[in-house]
């Protein structure tokens, strides 16, 4: 057995065997990256779609994407590479790619005010190691780095990271511990902490996807802005909130889409405590 000390969950892992979240595996006695170059999603988008608003806004920015996730979201908008059947089968279909391959494309479609990579689509930081690689290569040629992630990595993971990343936009999906135990399968303390790091190193955008029943409650929301107002960007500016609707999907198909006043309703509550909240989706 090896044991994954990437993200919180700590898996102990027999040889041969992929950890929980289909992304890593013990090979020799150790655990490394099964995803590592293995890319699932490339597109070009604006940067205001990963979402981040205030962080070279009306930028391209490449985005690549690899399979696997250590969450269980039921709702998951990227159930294809995330976690599902179909995300396992990417074990065998992926495509490759190396970090040059990925920072030459990148630097290619530079002329169209692109100069950014993100790494998304997926959860990343299971992949820490690919991340990690191309954006070392990217930085030393100009580009910027982002990662969007759910904030589950151990802190070590974003210490390694810290030096090559500019900006990332963490999902903090929620503000209950049952909401992130019971129907995440995760742990919202651990999050935060992840976010309060994250913010010390590099410009820090949050999204809340807002699920009908789940965490649309004013109450819930108003906690949630008043513990992200306590926080800054390195720069000194208070930390942006993307709140987003929810659309059903994949396993969560019993209840409709966020109503888009919703939405409306819940930013403004979020701006008695915030002055960059940003309604997502509608
Ligand atoms: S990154 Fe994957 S293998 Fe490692 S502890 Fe998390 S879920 Fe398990």
């Amino acid at each position: 057995m090896a044991e994954c000390s990437v993200c919180f969950r700590h898996c102990r892992i027999a040889e041969g065997q992929l950890g929980f979240c289909g992304g890593r595996i013990a090979r020799n006695g150790r655990v490394e990256a099964f995803n590592y170059g293995r890319i699932t999603s490339l597109a070009l988008d604006p940067i205001e779609k990963k979402p981040l608003a205030r962080f070279f806004p009306g930028s391209m920015i490449l985005s690549v994407g690899s399979f696997g996730c250590n969450l269980r979201c039921p709702f998951c908008q990227n159930f294809e590479i995330s976690w599902s059947e179909q995300a396992r089968s990417f074990a065998d279909t992926a495509e490759t790619a190396t970090p040059e391959e990925l920072v030459v494309l990148a630097l290619k479609t530079r002329n169209r005010v692109m100069f950014i990579i993100a790494f998304t689509y997926n959860e990343p930081l299971i992949g820490y190691e690919f991340v990690r690689d191309t954006a070392r290569l990217a930085k030393a040629k100009g580009l910027k780095n982002v990662v969007v992630t759910n904030g589950t990595a151990e802190p070590a993971i974003l210490e390694e990271l810290g030096p090559v990343i500019d900006a990332m936009n963490i999902d903090l999906k929620g503000f209950t511990d049952r909401y992130y135990s019971e129907v995440l399968g995760g742990d919202r303390r651990q999050v935060m902490a992840f976010i309060e790091a994250a913010a010390a190193i590099c410009h820090v955008e949050l999204t809340t996807l807002v699920v009908p029943d789940e965490n649309d409650s004013e109450t819930e929301i108003r906690e949630l802005s008043r513990w992200v107002s306590r926080l800054k960007n390195p720069d000194g500016e208070e930390i942006p909130l993307h709140l987003s609707r929810f659309f059903p999907r994949f396993h969560m198909q019993d209840r409709k889409a966020t109503d888009v006043r919703t939405i409306y309703r819940l930013a403004e509550i979020a701006r008695e405590n915030l002055n960059y909240v940003y309604p997502g989706n509608c």
